[in-house]
Formats: C-alpha cells, sequence, structure tokens
C-alpha cells in the first residue's frame, strides 16, 4: 500500500495533445519528445498511448534502451547523449536514429563495425549556440559521411532558442534562414519544439519535435495551455493526513515562517521537497483542495507540507489534494515558484506512484 501521493497521467489528455500537435502541424510527421521519462509521467506508458507518434525522441541512450526493453518498435531520435564510439554501436544495434553535433562525434563513426548501418541526423547551429555544426562544417559534415557506406545521413536539424518569445520574431526568422540555407533536396529537416509547432508554422517542415504540449503544459509565459487547446496530463495529488486548529498567533513548521494571523486551521500533506515539490515555494502557493484554491502555509518539508484550510469547512483526514493538474495549470503553480512547467514535472521523484488512468 502506498500513501496515496501520485501522479495521475490522463491518457485522454494526452491523446487530446498529441491530436493537437498533428492539427496544428497537419504535414509533418511527429517525434513525440519523451525524454526525462516523458518529462516525468512515464516514457513506456506515455510512448504506449502516444502509438500513433511517427517516433519518440529522446535525450539518452538509457532512456532510448528502457523503451526497447519495453518492446518499443517505432523509431526512436537519440537527441543528444552520444559521448563514446561504442554509443554509437549500441545505437546502431537498437536501431536508434541519432543526433550529431560536432567533428568528435564523426570520429567514433570509423570505429562503427561494417557491418553496422546507422541512421544519422546532422544538427546544425542556426543561432542558439549549444550544440550544432555551423553552416560551412554542416556542408564538410554531410561530404565526409557520404562516403562512408555504413552511414545514412537521413535528415539536418536545428532547435529554436526563441521560438516562445513571440515579442522577438527576428531571432526565429533569422534562424529560419540558416536551415533554409543548409536544406539538402535528399535530406529531412526537423526543427519545430512546441512554441514552434504552435507559433511557426513555417518552421514545421518534415518533422516536428514536440515535446512539453503533449503534456499539457504551455512553452509560452503569456498564452495559456488552455488557450492553445491542451489538457492538463499529470494531476499531482497527494491526501491530507493531519489537521491542526492554530490559535492566533501560532506558526507553522520549519522556521515558524508562517503564522496565523486569526484562529486557523491547518492541513499537513503527504508530500514534500522529497517528492519534487519545490522547497523554496513562498507562502501562499496555491493547492487545490475540495473544489477550491487553499494556500500553502509554512515551508515546504521533505516529506509533507502544510496548508491553510481555514475557510474551506469539512476537510477531513484522507482527503485528496491536487498540488497541479486537471484544476491547478501546472504553469501557474510554477509562476508562485518561480519556474517553469517543464520542471515541476520532470522533478517529480521515483517514489511518486504513476497511475495511468
Ligand atoms: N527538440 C529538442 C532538441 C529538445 O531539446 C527539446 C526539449 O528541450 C524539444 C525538441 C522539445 O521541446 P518542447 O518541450 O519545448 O516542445
Amino acid at each position: 500500500m502506498t500513501r496515496g501521493t501520485k501522479a495521475l497521467i490522463s491518457a485522454s489528455a494526452l491523446k487530446n495533445n498529441f491530436q493537437r500537435a498533428k492539427q496544428l502541424a497537419p504535414n509533418s510527421r511527429v517525434w513525440a519528445v519523451i525524454k526525462a521519462d516523458a518529462y516525468g509521467h512515464g516514457s513506456v506508458a506515455v510512448a504506449n498511448v502516444l502509438h500513433d507518434a511517427d517516433g519518440y525522441a529522446v535525450a539518452t541512450l538509457g532512456e532510448a534502451r528502457t523503451l526497447r526493453a519495453a518492446g518499443i518498435k517505432l523509431p526512436i531520435l537519440l537527441l543528444a547523449g552520444v559521448t563514446q564510439a561504442a554509443h554509437l554501436s549500441e545505437a546502431a544495434d537498437s536501431q536508434l536514429e541519432c543526433v550529431l553535433h560536432c567533428r568528435e562525434q564523426l570520429a567514433f563513426l570509423e570505429r562503427l563495425d561494417s557491418r553496422e548501418t546507422l541512421k544519422v541526423w546532422l544538427k546544425l547551429d542556426t543561432g542558439m549556440h549549444r550544440l550544432g555544426f555551423s553552416p560551412e562544417d554542416l556542408q564538410e559534415a554531410v561530404s565526409h559521411l557520404e562516403q562512408c557506406a555504413n552511414v545514412d545521413v537521413v535528415g539536418i536539424m536545428t532547435h529554436m532558442c526563441c521560438a516562445d518569445d513571440l515579442s522577438q520574431p527576428q531571432i526565429t526568422e533569422r534562424q529560419l534562414k540558416v536551415i533554409r540555407g543548409s536544406q539538402h533536396e535528399d535530406k529531412q529537416i526537423s526543427i519545430a519544439n512546441s512554441a514552434s509547432v504552435i507559433k511557426w508554422p513555417q518552421t514545421h517542415a518534415d518533422w516536428v519535435r514536440p515535446g512539453i504540449m503533449l503534456y499539457g503544459a504551455t512553452p509560452f509565459a503569456d498564452i495559456s495551455a488552455r488557450e492553445i487547446g491542451l489538457a492538463a496530463a499529470m494531476t499531482l495529488v497527494a491526501p491530507v493526513i493531519a489537521i491542526k486548529q492554530l490559535a492566533k498567533g501560532e506558526s507553522v513548521g520549519y522556521g515558524m515562517r508562517w503564522t496565523a494571523g486569526r484562529d486557523s486551521v491547518i492541513a499537513t500533506l503527504a508530500i514534500g521537497y522529497a517528492d519534487g515539490y519545490p522547497r523554496h515555494a513562498p507562502d501562499g502557493t496555491p493547492v487545490w483542495l475540495n473544489g477550491k484554491v487553499v494556500p500553502l502555509s509554512g515551508r515546504v518539508c521533505m516529506d509533507m507540507m502544510m496548508i491553510d484550510v481555514t475557510d474551506l469547512p469539512d476537510v477531513k483526514v484522507g482527503d485528496l489534494a491536487e498540488l497541479w493538474g486537471a484544476n491547478l495549470p501546472v504553469d501557474e503553480v510554477g509562476r508562485y515558484v518561480d519556474t517553469i512547467g517543464y520542471e515541476l514535472v520532470t522533478r517529480v521523484s521515483p517514489r511518486v506512484e504513476r497511475e495511468m488512468v
């Protein structure tokens, strides 16, 4: 028996969000980005729900291994994580498509067994300056790899740094110009993350790579998931495990950070920072309980946190609070804790049971 703290993963929300990506980019194939354990939602379970994807994109070989071990047969794109020659052999054995972004990785290809064939995407740095070949080096890499019989350069991809910032369209336009100048007729192109899928149709190309939108969170600071037609895929819940009556002036938790300004009722929830709820969440961070928003009160502990339920009648031990999800957008909680939905969902720790609903 678990203590009831769970991340409920909605299969219908995942499907809805995937369909939304398909509607927005109807002429592109979709790499469903399920790296970081599908942004904390459980990669195998999510892959099984999103079986209409054309393939899955992951960040590490270990993530790809988990999918193949679970019997996932669709194409898998390894976005990064090739740091040794042996990784390429494993990628070839597991029929992964690999993104290669630098000369050092090209050297690894020389050690690939001549009987192994590897599908490769070359990454072009169009301005993010994180990974990728310069346009000149890309031409050289393509020419070089064309001489390698067991390497098939299937595509060229890039990543957008500011597609979520609609006040700076010139940056995305500039990146697009660079990739347009580096196209090869026989190579597929992949550019678009969620923000690009949603707001930049000119980036859609052959393959899109939506991540966060599949999980029902927004990549934008000022456009909500609901406005984009997305549904929260993760609802993080925790039960009330204690209720305390406090007299005005009494304080709650470590450091006595929150003090009752009136006689108050405090509920303790079975979730804390070891479960992935941010410790630095301030007093007043919203929590959903019994149909209402109530404020976090006091410092988040390792396994517990406290909320002020004075204005909520009839709260009982066992009632389930929602930390974010169907009733409380993760993006809204993110604003209180000075981060983004991406970070909150990916940090839900392994001790929180994931349940597909
Ligand atoms: N493509 C690459 C290379 C990425 O690193 C990511 C995520 O960081 C994505 C696509 C998906 O981005 P998003 O979650 O913003 O859709």
